[in-house]
């Protein structure tokens, strides 16, 4: 246990690099990317001191290459789900009695790793393997997860700093203990950096955790495993298995020390597994916390008032960066009919600009969408556009998977207020479009309310600061993460907590000490100095 008060060192934000032409940085991670696209790994699993791999090998390849191997990955059963249990409740004891000056400096070792020696290697694996371009693998892979790390300390010991008033003659201490049992944390694809922390932040709290990472994210899943290995972490903490989530759940879900689960991915997934958790219910020694980030319908208003190449170049950044597979992406816009020709010329003109294919190619804009299931699901929504009446495509709207899975970004305007595309999350490069009545503004607001069951993220765009007021207060539930004159995506830890209610999620606010909190168990002790030895008050009598 430590002996002193110890602050950690300050939190910044990792700054992001510009990777120019001809610098030093970019020849560096572009050299990094051939190098891994022009070989091949396994990814084993990691169960306690074990890397776990299995005859049941599945290939991984480029989303924009997908003829072409970069490595595989072992697929494991339930018997490995039941391994990495056993590893992380035998790992739990040692974990959670370290001092927590220890468990912060293996994060803090590893954001130092992250931002020097391992920057490359995060950076072009997700580029490989997730289909980002440079910028996109910067701002996720490296500078959103080293925030994570760091800033993640500073909030662990924020939390510990709360404390209870002592009455005199007593000494209240309140103790956050972990939970009593693991963590499971399950992440998806499309983000390198919560891949990472849904683990982490339960470990930083020192609860031992098993890990599933999506299917389609492996590749920097390994890295991440790598990168915490070589910071230090002790064997069993972080636990990652490549299982069907499926199987992960029989085991977990039905085991009477699942203590809690740290979920990022869709609505529908997170759903069932609440209620499976819930009918399991009396089989836990404790009720698990449960935190879930989830899918998103995420708009953008414009007033009559606000510019048109601002709600524009919103649109066409907030819609189509990382092919629109950001739960944060705008897919739905607002537009009133002052500006719309405007608007329109610009983002078709923009649209008209993008190069899509390759990473390597520093020059496209559009990579690949992450497989040939989103690939065909996002297709399918294209078609269902071509045939409708009520709704145009106005850029893009042609698709193909023979090299890569390829999706043109899309605009699709709408004449049905309540289209199928502005309600439904598609995550891809699909962007709906209602244009309004200038003077129908408040109206416009209420439609925008209603039309989805999500609240992820939103904007509004107006020069009118009182029509900019009237925005947040009638959409104050329908974003948990709201922009006032910027696109609604490009969350910053320690700047913009991140989660959305409603549909959206459970709104603990990743990179935030709101998630932090929920991987504790609060334990209040009270002292008494002098301990009474007469139970007569001296009222009696
Ligand atoms: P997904 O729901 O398909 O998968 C997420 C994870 O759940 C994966 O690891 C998957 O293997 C696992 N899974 C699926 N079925 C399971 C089951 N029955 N039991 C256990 N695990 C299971 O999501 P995805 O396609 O990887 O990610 C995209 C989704 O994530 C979008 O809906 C997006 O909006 C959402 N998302 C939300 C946030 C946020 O902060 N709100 C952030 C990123 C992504």
């Amino acid at each position: 246990m430590p002996k002193g008060i110890f602050t950690v060192p300050v939190p910044v934000n990792e700054p992001v690099r510009a990777y120019a032409p001809g610098s030093a940085e970019r020849e560096s991670l572009l050299k990094q990317y051939d190098i891994m696209y022009n070989s091949t790994i396994d990814v084993p699993m990691y169960i306690g001191n074990k890397k776990v791999t299995t005859s049941n090998k599945k290939s991984i390849t480029p989303p924009h290459d997908h003829q072409h191997v970069i490595g595989s990955f072992s697929y494991g059963d339930k018997t490995h789900v039941q391994d990495a249990v056993d590893a992380a409740l035998a790992a739990k004891e040692g974990w959670e009695n370290l001092g927590w000056e220890h468990r912060a400096s293996i994060f803090l070792k590893a954001a130092e790793l992250l931002a020097g020696p391992f920057r490359d290697r995060m950076n072009a694996a997700t580029m490989l393997a997730q289909s980002k371009n440079v910028m996109q693998a910067e701002i996720d892979a490296a500078c959103e997860f080293i925030d994570f790390l760091r800033f993640n300390v500073q909030f662990m010991v924020d939390i510990y700093a709360k404390q209870p008033q002592s009455a005199p003659g007593i000494w209240n201490r309140l103790e956050y203990r972990p939970l009593e049992g693991f963590v499971f944390a399950i992440s998806p694809f499309n983000f390198t950096s919560i891949a990472g922390n849904l683990p982490a932040s339960a470990a930083m709290m020192g609860n031992t955790v098993i890990w599933k990472p999506s299917d389609t994210q492996v590749y920097s899943a390994k890295v991440i495993m790598d990168l915490f290995k070589e910071a230090g972490m002790p064997d069993g903490v972080i636990n990652m298995i490549t299982v069907d989530g499926p199987d992960a759940g029989e085991v977990i879900f039905n085991h009477r020390d699942f203590a809690g689960l740290h979920f990022t991915g869709s609505t529908g997934v997170f759903q069932n597994l609440w209620k499976t958790i819930g009918n399991n219910i009396h089989k836990y020694r404790t009720y698990p916390r449960i935190v879930g980030e989830t899918g998103g319908k995420d708009f953008i208003v414009a007033h009559k008032s606000s510019h048109a190449a601002q709600v524009a170049t919103a649109i066409t950044r907030g819609s189509f960066e990382f092919q629109g597979q950001k739960c944060s992406a705008s897919s739905r816009a607002y537009v009133p009919s002052n500006i719309w020709e405007d608007v329109k010329t610009a983002i078709v003109n923009d649209v008209k600009s993008f190069k899509m294919g390759s990473p390597a190619d520093t020059s496209n804009y559009i990579n690949a969408v992450i497989d040939e299931r989103a690939f065909d699901k996002i297709a399918s929504y294209i078609d269902f556009i071509k045939e409708q009446e009520d709704a145009e495509i106005i850029a893009g709207g042609t698709y193909d998977k023979s090299k890569g899975y390829f999706i043109e970004p899309t605009v699709v305007v709408t004449t049905n207020p309540k289209f199928r595309t502005l309600c439904e999350e598609i995550f891809g490069p699909v962007m709906t479009i209602y244009v309004y009545d200038e003077n129908e503004f408040e109206a416009t607001l209420e439609l925008v309310d209603s039309t989805s069951d999500y609240a992820l993220t939103g904007a509004i765009f107006s020069q009118d600061i009182y029509a900019a007021e009237l925005a947040t207060k009638k959409l104050k539930n329908a974003a948990g993460n709201f922009y006032v004159n910027d696109k609604p995506t490009g969350a910053v830890v320690g700047q913009q907590p991140f989660g959305g209610a409603r549909g959206s999620g459970t709104n603990d606010k990743a990179g935030s000490e709101l998630n932090l909190i929920r991987w504790t168990s609060p334990r209040m002790i009270k002292e008494t100095f002098v301990t009474p030895t007469d139970y007569r008050y001296e009222w009696l009598g």
